[in-house]
């Protein structure tokens, strides 16, 4: 019979009872809780300062970040593994007339019962092996498995060889600032105490990957992703001379047609293959009603990267870009010349006046001439910031800026990315890690007669993202000169990253319907399997020899 640590299933139900819904008051309540749940911890209690807390940098919500650091003293050994996860949740409003039961596990249960259900999810209810509740799988119940091990291995303190520092962090469900900010706290502690990170675990859910999945996942990395938004400058005409204009949309028509979906673009590592790009934003930029047609478009893009360099995937989007004006101004063409031919008025070709150009182009044209440009832009954020106007489209008004002071008044689609940005990371094949986990797995595989897959990416975003980056210098410049003030509008420490490097990987609880109202955690892995695979992670990882 499989031994579930029940301790583990009675803190991920005390942990979805308090709500931390993501940009709620609720993620400062779960770092609360789990500060004193750590504090009460005997060994924490005689090393409080090993308790850490951070409060996010201009927060309104006073959400922060809280780590634990645990130091073994059974040798000198500097070893130390980092446990995270994410203590925010997606919001409620998909339990619709259940939501007052989404952070009650066992009432939900009981309410589910008496509903409809699809087949699946009935089966599971039934079962009594499942948790059900916002956050049970996505992620309190990771967090509490951490949390256990923590204060089990420091009730054996003596025994430890090496040290777990671990790392509870909130917004990861959309801007990832907690373990942006942590970074700072983990490169401090390196220092202070000399810490060499060998691995960093995440425990984010995984799930089967296609219906009747027997398998267990395991990541080696997490892909990363870009925003690419295109901003498109037409001319504007009235409508009673519809063919002497230049309308944006069309070209934002076709750039969808060419990116959206479009498994060309989908990017690829070693036989594993990113979802290609998706469209998130179209719309043109008139704000109101008359017979003009629009002068300015915008249209914009999800974009998950595995591999690629920003400088070439910056190449293809503007090559796109050139597709998309080319293809716009010829169907314009068609159309003028089938009206012109019913209508017997002479057709003469409109001749395609469109320039592409990356954000990078563009602003190095001003810059050659005006050094004050940058002061005018860091300006401007703080004017567009204040008043709360959108991060992805602040640099509209940069481009308005630019293209009045490179005197470009004719038709252009201008290429730049916006936030958030997360990186990507995976362990490379030959990487001795690799084998390492690969033995682990096997013996746990057989203990509990299950099967592990290792994947190279986790298949969505996470606060991995932050602690490794496999991007070339020359890359992230890329990405730096095509992402307006960056510095203001999405922060991030990549040369920090880029020097710590630690080797993340996602072992996960695993569920089911996660950011779905019949989310729902397997409790005989989560809280069976799963604790005992960390624990043999940590005894080879923190080895000596
Ligand atoms: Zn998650």
């Amino acid at each position: 019979m499989l031994k579930i640590n029940e301790e583990m299933l009675q803190l991920t139900k005390d942990m979805v009872a308090v709500s931390s819904v993501n940009t709620t008051k609720g993620e400062k309540n779960i770092g609360l809780f789990i500060e004193e749940y750590l504090r009460a911890i005997p060994y924490f209690k005689e090393h409080p300062k090993q308790v850490i807390v951070q409060t996010l940098k201009n927060d309104k919500l006073e959400r922060r970040n809280v780590f634990a650091l645990l130091l073994g003293q059974k040798d000198k050994n500097n070893k130390t593994i980092i446990f995270h996860g994410h203590t925010d949740t997606v919001g409620v409003e998909d339990y619709g007339a259940l939501s007052g039961y989404a952070f009650d596990c066992d009432g939900l249960a009981e309410q589910l019962k008496q509903i409809e259900l699809p087949e699946e999810v009935k089966k599971d209810l039934e079962s009594g092996e499942y948790l059900f509740g916002r956050g049970a799988c996505d992620m309190k119940s990771g967090d509490a498995v951490f949390m256990i091990l923590l204060k089990e291995l420091s009730e054996h303190v003596d025994n430890l060889s090496g040290n777990i520092l671990l790392s509870l962090n909130p917004v990861e469900e959309n801007l990832h600032t907690g373990i942006i900010e942590g970074i700072e706290v983990i490169e401090n502690l390196k220092k202070e105490y000399d810490l060499e990170y060998v691995l960093a675990i995440n425990n984010d859910y995984t799930c089967p990957m296609y219906p009747g999945d027997k398998h267990h996942y395991i990541y080696t990395g997490v892909g990363g992703k870009l925003l690419p938004c295109f901003y498109i400058q037409g001319r504007e005409t009235h409508v009673g001379q519809c063919f002497e204009g230049y309308d944006p949309t069309t070209v934002m028509a076709e750039l969808i047609k060419e990116l959206n979906l479009n498994p060309e673009y989908s990017d690829s590592y070693e036989g594993e293959y990113a979802l290609p790009p998706t469209l998130l934003k179209s719309k043109d930029l008139k704000g109101w009603y008359n017979v003009q047609t629009a002068k300015e478009a915008l249209v914009y893009f999800n974009y998950f990267v595995l591999n690629s360099d920003v400088r070439d995937i910056t190449k293809k989007l503007v090559t796109a870009g050139d597709k998309a004006v080319r293809r716009a101004t010829a169907d314009l063409n068609i159309k003028y010349e089938a009206y012109c031919e019913k209508s017997g008025k002479d057709f003469q070709q409109i001749k395609n006046s469109w320039s592409v150009m990356s954000y990078e182009d563009l602003y190095q044209m001003v810059k050659n001439q005006d050094e004050s440009i940058d002061k005018i832009l860091a300006e401007e954020t703080v004017k567009l910031q204040e008043a709360g106007v959108d991060k992805r489209e602040i640099p509209i008004s940069y481009i308005r800026i630019l293209l009045a002071r490179a005197n470009i008044y004719h038709p252009v689609v201008v290429l730049y990315y916006a936030t958030p940005y997360c990186p990507h990371n995976t362990l490379k094949k030959d990487d001795e890690t690799v084998d390492k986990l690969g033995e682990i797995l096997k013996t746990v595989e057989k203990e509990y007669n299950i099967t592990y897959k290792m994947d190279g990416f986790f298949p969505s975003l996470s606060d991995s993202s932050y602690l490794s980056l496999d991007d070339s210098m020359e890359s992230i410049a890329t990405l730096k000169q095509n992402f307006p003030q960056m510095q203001q509008l999405y922060p991030l420490p990549l040369e920090q990253i880029k020097k710590l490097n630690i080797k993340a990987v996602n072992f996960g609880v695993y569920g089911k319907d996660a950011h779905k109202s019949t989310e729902r955690l397997q409790i005989p892995y989560s809280f069976g399997v799963l604790p005992n695979l960390i624990m043999k992670t940590t005894e080879v990882f923190l080895n000596v020899c």
